[in-house]
C-alpha cells in the first residue's frame, strides 16, 4: 500500500497552501504545526514531525508533530529523527521495513544550499508505504519550507547570529594557523576598526567638553598625527609623510571646524558637536557617486574619532588611538591598510581570512611584522585588551598565555638578538651547488627598508622591484619627481647589481581608490596590471621617464612588464619605453640610454607562444604566484579555495619545465620570482629543470643558500625528471617525501 497519486498531486500543486499558511500563523510554532498537519492531511500519514537543527549542539530538535489518529502512534517522535533508524537499500532516508515498530518511515532533509536547517519525518503503520513519489513529493515540500524555517531557526535562536556575537571568553587557549610573516609579537588584542572609530555612533557618548576643550582637543590630536607622520617616516620612507596628510587637510578644513565650533558656541557639548557634524560628513561621503570620494569616509571616521577621545572627561576610559603595540585582529586587510597598520608600528598581525601567498602577507614580511592566518572568524569577537602572542613562525596564536610560555618567547627573543640581527648561517655572497654550478640569487623588493637587508645578505641584485607600493601608500599617483627620489634610492642600492623595476601593477586586490576605476566583478580577470597602464598612458609614461632617469648610472636596469598576455600587449608597453627615451634625448635629461626590456610570465596564455616573446624581449622572470592563480583558476587570496592553490600541481611543473626549455632554446635569460622559489621542496626541482636565478624576499635568501650550497645538479635533474611524469598532486606529494632525506 502506498500513498494515494491523486493526494501527492495535490501537494504538489498546492505548495500555495504553505504561503497562506505563513501568512496567517500567528507565530513560528504555529506554522510548523500547520506544516506537518497539512502534509500528514494530503499524504493521509499518521505521524508527521519537522526537526529543525541547532548549531551550537548539532542536533536536530524535535518543533512540531502530528499524530492522528492517536492509535497509529508507533514511537515517541522524538525518537525517529535518530538517522541510525533511517536505513533504506535504495536511498539513505528510507526505513528499512520500519525497523523495530513493524512500520515505515521517511526522513527528507531541509538544506539551504548546503547549510542544514532541519528534516522532515513522516512514520507509516504499514511496511514500505513510501515510495520514491513521496519523496519526491515531500522534497519538493522540504525545498520550500528551507528559506521560512531558516528564520524560525533565528527566531527560536537555533542559529548562531554573527550580527550579535557573544564576546568570546577569555581562557588560555593555543590556536593553530598558517604561519604568515616569522617572528613572534605580544600585546593587546585590538579587532580593526573597532577602536576610537566606536565613539562616532556611540548614543551613549558623555555630554562634555568647552569650546576651550575643543581646541585642546584639537591641539592634540595634531600632536598625535604629527607623531605617528613621524613614526611612519621612519619605518616607510618611500611614503615620507603622506598616509595622516589628508587628516591634516581635513582638520584645517574651515568648514568642518567652524561647524563643530558653532554647535559649541550655541550651547552643545563639544563631544556631542564633533559627533554630530562627523556624521553628516560620513553620511554626505557615503552618498556620494564617486568611491575616491566614499574611499575619505575612512578618514572622517579615524580623525573624528581621535577628537571624541581626546575630549572624553578625564575619567573616561578611552582605550589606544592606535595600532602602536598592538596585535591587531582583521578578517582581510589591503595592502593600503597594513601599510598604515605598518605606520603606526602595530606589534602583529592575526588574519581570520586570507591566504599567504596574497599581498598582505608579503607586504608583512616587507615589514617584519609577525603575521598568523587562521580560520577563526570568532577571534574578532575577542574581548578587546585581550593578552595575545603572535607566533608568526610556528602559526600558533596563543590567547592570553600563561606566564611560563611567555618567559619562554622572551627567552627565544634574547637569544635571537644575541646572535645578532642578520642571518646566523650561509651568509657568504656566492651561491654555489656542491657540485659546483653558481646560482644567482636575486632581492624581491617591496619597501625601501629592506635594501639594508638585501646588501647585508648579499643579493646578487634585485630580480623584482615592485614599484606599486609607493602608489599604494599614498593618496593620488606620486608625480615622476616623487618616484624619481624612490627609485634612485633602489637603483642606488646596488652599484654594478642589476635592479630590476618591475612596472606598475595595481589592480586585483592592489586597488588604489584614486584611480577611481569602475568597480569589477572579477578583478583579477580585470583591468590590472599592464592593461591598466597601456589604457593610462600618461601615469605610464611617468613611471617609465622617472624609471629611465633614477637608475641612468646603472649599468644593469631593467624594466620588466607585468601581466603579459600577448606579444602585442609587450610590443606596445616597449613602445612606451622607446617613445620616453626618444623623449628624454629631446629634453636633453640625464638618463639611461640602453635598459634591457623584460616580461613576467605569470599568465598561461604566453607559454603557447614563448619563441615569439623570445624573439623580442631581453629576459624572461616568471611569477609564479599569479602563474599558479591562472592556470589552476585559483584565487590566491580567497581562503576558501586556499587547497586548491598548489604550486606543485603537475601541470604547473610541467609548464615551468617548458618554459624554462624554450628560453634556453632561445638563448633568453629567465629568472623566478614568485614565492615558491624559496620553497625547501621546490628548490632543486627549479635547479632541475634548468633555472639558475632565483629572486627572492631578502629574509630568505640565506636559508636557500644554505639549501642550494647541499645540492648537486645530478640530484636536482633526477628529481626533476621524477616529479615530471608524476601525474597527480598526490604522487607529486609522494615524490617529496621520498626525496625529503636526500634534500633534508
Ligand atoms: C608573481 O605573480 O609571482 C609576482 C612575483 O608578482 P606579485 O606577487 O606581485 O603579483
Ligand atoms: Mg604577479
Amino acid at each position: 500500500m502506498t500513498a494515494p497519486r491523486q493526494n501527492l498531486l495535490n501537494m504538489l500543486c498546492n505548495l500555495g497552501d504553505l504561503s497562506r499558511l505563513a501568512i496567517n500563523s500567528q507565530n513560528i510554532e504555529d506554522f510548523l504545526q500547520g506544516v506537518v498537519s497539512l502534509i500528514s492531511d494530503h499524504l493521509n500519514i499518521p505521524v508527521c514531525s519537522i526537526y529543525l537543527y541547532d548549531d551550537s549542539t548539532d542536533e536536530f530538535v524535535l518543533r512540531a508533530t502530528v499524530v492522528s489518529p492517536p492509535d497509529t502512534v508507533m514511537a515517541d517522535a522524538s525518537d525517529t529523527g535518530a538517522e541510525k533508524d533511517l536505513r533504506i537499500p535504495d536511498s539513505p532516508y528510507f526505513s528499512e521495513a520500519a525497523d523495530s515498530f513493524g512500520g515505515s518511515s521517511l526522513t527528507v532533509p531541509i538544506n539551504r544550499g548546503v547549510d542544514k536547517i532541519g528534516k522532515l519525518v513522516v512514520q507509516h503503520t504499514v511496511p514500505d508505504f513510501f515510495d520514491s513519489a513521496v519523496f519526491m513529493a515531500l522534497n519538493a515540500i522540504s525545498a520550500q519550507l528551507a528559506a521560512a524555517l531558516e528564520s524560525a531557526r533565528v527566531v527560536m535562536g537555533l542559529q548562531q547570529l554573527c550580527e550579535n556575537p557573544e564576546t568570546l571568553p577569555v581562557s588560555p587557549v593555543t590556536i593553530s594557523g598558517d604561519p604568515t610573516s616569522g617572528g613572534y609579537a605580544m600585546g593587546l588584542s585590538a579587532v580593526w576598526g573597532k577602536s576610537h572609530v566606536r565613539f562616532i555612533t556611540d548614543p551613549e557618548l558623555p555630554e562634555h567638553g568647552t569650546l576651550t576643550d575643543f581646541h585642546q582637543a584639537i591641539q592634540k590630536t595634531t600632536e598625535q598625527l604629527d607623531a605617528l607622520q613621524k613614526r611612519c617616516a621612519e619605518r616607510l620612507p618611500e611614503n615620507a609623510s603622506l598616509i595622516f596628510s589628508a587628516h591634516f587637510m581635513i582638520l584645517k578644513d574651515p568648514e568642518f571646524v567652524d561647524r563643530m565650533a558653532e554647535k559649541i558656541r550655541s550651547g552643545t557639548p563639544a563631544t556631542r558637536a564633533v559627533q554630530n557634524v562627523a556624521q553628516h560628513y560620513i553620511h554626505r561621503f557615503n552618498n556620494s557617486p564617486s568611491s575616491y570620494i566614499r574611499e575619505k569616509v575612512n578618514d572622517i571616521e579615524d580623525l573624528s574619532g581621535r577628537l571624541l577621545g581626546n575630549l572624553m572627561p578625564p575619567d573616561h576610559d578611552v582605550g589606544d588611538m592606535d595600532s602602536h603595540g598592538r596585535v591587531v585582529i582583521a578578517h582581510t586587510l589591503y595592502p593600503s591598510e597594513l601599510l598604515k597598520l605598518g605606520a603606526e608600528s602595530v606589534a602583529g598581525i592575526v588574519l581570520v581570512d586570507g591566504c599567504v601567498t596574497s599581498h598582505a602577507a608579503i607586504i608583512a614580511r616587507s615589514l617584519k611584522i609577525p603575521m598568523v592566518m587562521a580560520k577563526r572568524p570568532d577571534l574578532i569577537n575577542l574581548e578587546e585588551g585581550t593578552v595575545i602572542l603572535v607566533d608568526g613562525d610556528s602559526g600558533n596564536i596563543h590567547v592570553a598565555p600563561p606566564a611560563s610560555l611567555v618567559d619562554d618567547f622572551k627567552a627565544r627573543a634574547r637569544s635571537r638578538q644575541s646572535c645578532g640581527e642578520g642571518p646566523v648561517f650561509g651568509s657568504g655572497t656566492s651561491t654555489v651547488t656542491l657540485d659546483g654550478t653558481d646560482i644567482t640569487l636575486y632581492a624581491n623588493i617591496n619597501l625601501l627598508t629592506e635594501l639594508p637587508l638585501a646588501e647585508k645578505v648579499g643579493a646578487d641584485g634585485i630580480g623584482l622591484y615592485r614599484t606599486e607600493f609607493p602608489f599604494l601608500m599614498r593618496p593620488s599617483f606620486p608625480s615622476e619627481t616623487e618616484q624619481y627620489l624612490i627609485y634612485r634610492q633602489v637603483s642606488a642600492s646596488m652599484t654594478g647589481k642589476p635592479v630590476i623595476f618591475r612596472t606598475l601593477d595595481i589592480g586585483g586586490e592592489k586597488t588604489v581608490t584614486y584611480a577611481n576605476t569602475e568597480a569589477e566583478a572579477n578583478p583579477e580577470l580585470g583591468l590590472r596590471s599592464i592593461r591598466f597602464t597601456l589604457k593610462h598612458r600618461d601615469i605610464f609614461e611617468q613611471q617609465i621617464r622617472a624609471i629611465l632617469r633614477a637608475a641612468a648610472d646603472n649599468e644593469m636596469l631593467g624594466i620588466m612588464f607585468p601581466l603579459i598576455s600577448s606579444i602585442d600587449d609587450f610590443r606596445r608597453a616597449k613602445q612606451v619605453v622607446q617613445s620616453c627615451l626618444d623623449r628624454l634625448q629631446r629634453e636633453k635629461l640625464k638618463y639611461h640610454h640602453r635598459p634591457f626590456v623584460g616580461m613576467m610570465i605569470e599568465l598561461p596564455a604566453v607559454v603557447e607562444t614563448m619563441p615569439e616573446y623570445a624573439a623580442e624581449c631581453d629576459f624572461f622572470s616568471i611569477g609564479t604566484n599569479d602563474f599558479v592563480q591562472y592556470m589552476l583558476a585559483v584565487d590566491r587570496s580567497n581562503k576558501q579555495v586556499a587547497d586548491y592553490y598548489r604550486h606543485e600541481h603537475p601541470s604547473v611543473l610541467r609548464a615551468l619545465s617548458r618554459i624554462v626549455r624554450i628560453a634556453a632554446d632561445h638563448d633568453k635569460p629567465i629568472c623566478i620570482c614568485g614565492e615558491m622559489a624559496h620553497d625547501k621542496a621546490m628548490i632543486p626541482f627549479l635547479l632541475g629543470i634548468g633555472l639558475r636565478r632565483l629572486s627572492i624576499d631578502p629574509q630568505f635568501i640565506p636559508a636557500v643558500r644554505d639549501t642550494i650550497t647541499r645540492l648537486t645538479l645530478d640530484d636536482c635533474q633526477t628529481y626533476a625528471q621524477d616529479l615530471l611524469t608524476t601525474g597527480s598532486i598526490v604522487s607529486v606529494q609522494a615524490v617529496f617525501q621520498q626525496y625529503a632525506t636526500l634534500f633534508r
